[in-house]
């Protein structure tokens, strides 16, 4: 059987259906391969999207016209405001997605395109001449041929999945792995490394003891993810607060000696942002108190997952452990947690647009370019299908920015900065973290979106106008001004706002805390808008002075780039710096201030730290 289509894209997880989507909406045929049609869309891990970072790469992957921000909104059991006390940088969102329908609604969606044929096969070898990717083969010895290929194997590349002593070849728990592809990779010259994740158990709702749990609940009339949504009302189904105890620690004390972590069974890096139960103990043994999450997979499953009880235990100190922690005492396992093994490809041999750099025509997206996460996944497959589809055209490719984007610092991170764990998307890895909101994502990339042409033409268009009423209306904020006439004093006195003695904007009337659009209305004609365009005057008038001076404070430090760092520095002396910038400062000992720059972890904020305390250690030497 031979067949031949546009593109093929290997992977029907989060990054292969973006891929696939952004490439069918560009008008390719395109073929999607993977292991288990029934598992397109599945969330390995817990099914939560969002928060810092993840949230504003789901609102910058909706305005490409990627689908994982508008899929979360129409399809989760809540949403949650997070920060909401916290500068307006930090405020974004995280959603419990409806596990089941998600996965079973995206499959719909693709088999809704007629331009898209999906098939149940295990690719296993690139077929290539002269360096360019002709197509690929399957185990069943199918060949099939395309333009371009997009490669986003996940977790499943030899993946084996660990739990205690015992382990086995899977893709993720109840899958199979894909054991030849890699080997083909490797043989037409990309580098294979192997990183490793966990998962923590899952168990049965029935069996938890409500009474000694915290019910949380998210917003009952959410904002959303997508710009596209509209949506009158929204699930606000619980989570469940409950915590760790001292008999917890001392179990897991206790079943340490059988941790995998501990032993030795698992030699390869994981992501330390997520640390699984045994590992906070190694590292924090004092602390008593972890919180535990207790958090509904699905309105079609009874099935709880368990967050922040990350282990690869074996089965019985699962159990033992899990015992301790009130609420569970009677728990019921379903599914027990394990960690994966698996391959990915060394990302620094990829250009921006994602193509590789070895094999002509042949993208990679996902986890298999060493990512953590299926935010970061989806925002790479649906550059990836951008790209390919732009290269078989003969288009040049959509390359996002370090300063437009997060997907542009996710992508210019994993080329160019080593990496000794699964990559996950945080603010700190911005240096504009003022500009690059969740809020204000479909504004920032408008125009990219335009040059990616993968979201309606005719939803463009009316952002577009949106985005022109926004600059308007705060252009003409910040040119009108208010007078300190006794009616004016008198209006502010009512509103118990402090009076003017001269002549101010209403632009800096309405950057006073307690104010907002609809307050300035007796000094200012103010007009009618929907909510997402006040949300932007606000934020635009409020923030311009600190959005200014975050630009301006990069472009100081960058000024200290040549800037040597003393070979004998202690970094552990070096006080504010965040534990995972000191450890990567430690680990790659950089001799110059560019160096720091290309260490992942290394915020802004430790930059201009460091070189604080550089610059006192020179001036101590000098006394
Ligand atoms: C145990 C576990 C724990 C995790 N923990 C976390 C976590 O704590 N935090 C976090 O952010 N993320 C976690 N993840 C990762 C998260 O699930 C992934 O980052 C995300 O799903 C990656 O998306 P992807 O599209 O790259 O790959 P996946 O979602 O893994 O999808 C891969 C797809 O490729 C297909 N496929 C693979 N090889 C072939 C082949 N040869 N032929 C045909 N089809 C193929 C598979 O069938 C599947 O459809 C975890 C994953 C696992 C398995």
């Amino acid at each position: 059987m031979t067949e031949k289509c546009d593109i093929i894209v290997v992977g029907g997880g989060h990054a292969g259906i973006e891929a696939t989507l952004a490439a069918a909406r560009l008008g390719k045929k395109v073929t999607l391969f993977t292991m288990n049609i029934d598992c397109i869309a599945m969330m390995s891990c817990n099914p939560a999207m969002g928060g810092p970072g993840k949230s504003n790469l789901m609102a910058e992957t909706d305005i490409l016209g990627g689908e994982i921000a508008k899929h979360t909104d129409e399809h989760n059991l809540q949403i949650k405001n997070l920060n909401t006390t916290k500068g307006v940088s930090s405020k974004v969102l995280r959603a419990q997605a409806d596990k089941h329908h998600y996965r079973m609604k995206m499959r719909e969606k693709l088999e809704s395109f007629s331009n898209i044929t999906i098939r149940q096969e295990i690719v296993s070898e690139l077929i290539l001449e002269n360096s360019t990717i002709m197509g690929v083969k399957t185990e069943i010895f199918n060949s099939y041929f395309a333009l371009a290929t997009i490669l986003a194997t996940g977790t499943f590349l030899k993946g084996k999945v660990i739990i205690g002593d015992f382990s086995y070849s899977a893709g993720r728990q109840g899958e199979n792995s894909a054991e030849e592809l890699s080997n083909s990779l490797r043989e037409h010259g990309l580098e294979v490394f192997r990183f490793q994740t966990a998962t923590p158990p899952r168990i049965s709702k029935n069996s938890i003891d409500f009474s000694k749990v915290e019910e949380m609940f998210g917003e009952d009339m959410p904002n959303y993810f997508s710009v596209r949504t509209k949506k009158d009302e929204n699930l606000n189904l619980p989570t469940w607060l409950t915590h760790t105890t001292i008999e917890t620690i001392e179990m897991v004390k206790k079943n340490l000696p059988h941790s995998p972590i501990v032993k030795g069974t698992i030699e390869t890096h994981g992501p330390r942002h997520c640390p699984s139960i045994d590992r906070k103990v190694i590292n924090f043994p004092e602390k008593i108190k972890h919180q535990i999450f207790l958090e509904q997979e699905s309105l079609e499953s009874s099935e709880i997952y368990v967050n922040g009880f990350t282990t690869s235990m074996p089965a019985f100190a699962q159990e033992e452990i899990l015992k301790t922690i009130p609420g569970l005492e009677k728990v019921e396992i379903m599914r027990y947690g394990y960690a994966i093994e698996y391959d990915y490809v060394n990302p620094h041999q990829l250009k921006h647009s994602l193509e590789t750099k070895v094999i002509e025509n042949l993208f990679l997206a996902g986890q298999i370019n060493g990512t953590s996460g299926y935010e970061e996944a989806a925002a790479q497959g649906l550059i990836a299908g951008i790209n390919a589809s732009k290269k078989i055209s003969g288009q040049e490719p959509l390359i996002l920015s370090r300063s437009n984007s997060y997907i542009g610092i996710l992508i210019d991170d994993i080329l160019t900065k080593k990496m000794i764990e699964p990559y996950r998307v945080l603010p700190s890895r911005s240096d504009f973290r003022l500009s690059l909101r969740q809020d204000n994502a479909w504004r920032r990339l408008l125009e990219k979106s335009r040059e990616a042409g993968v979201l309606d033409r005719e939803v463009l268009e009316y952002l577009s106008v949106l985005d022109k009423q926004i600059n308007e209306e705060v252009k003409r904020i910040e040119e009108a001004f208010i007078y300190p006439t006794k009616e004016v004093n008198k209006t502010l006195e009512n509103m118990e706002e402090v009076g003017i003695k001269k002549r101010i904007s209403v632009a800096d009337l309405l950057r006073r805390e307690s104010m907002n659009y609809s307050k300035i209305e007796p000094f200012f004609e103010i007009k009618e808008f929907e909510k997402k365009e006040i949300e932007q005057i606000e934020i635009e008038v409020k923030y311009r002075h600190f959005i200014a001076k975050e630009r301006e404070q990069i472009i100081k430090i960058k000024e200290h780039e040549a800037f040597l760092i003393p070979s004998e520095i202690n970094y552990d002396k070096v006080n504010g710096l965040s534990n995972i910038a000191r450890e990567n400062l430690k680990d790659v000992k950089p001799e110059n201030i560019e160096q720091v720059f290309n260490i992942l972890g290394v915020s802004i904020h430790d930059i201009n730290i460091l070189i604080l305390y550089i610059k006192e250690l020179k001036k101590g030497r000098l006394i």
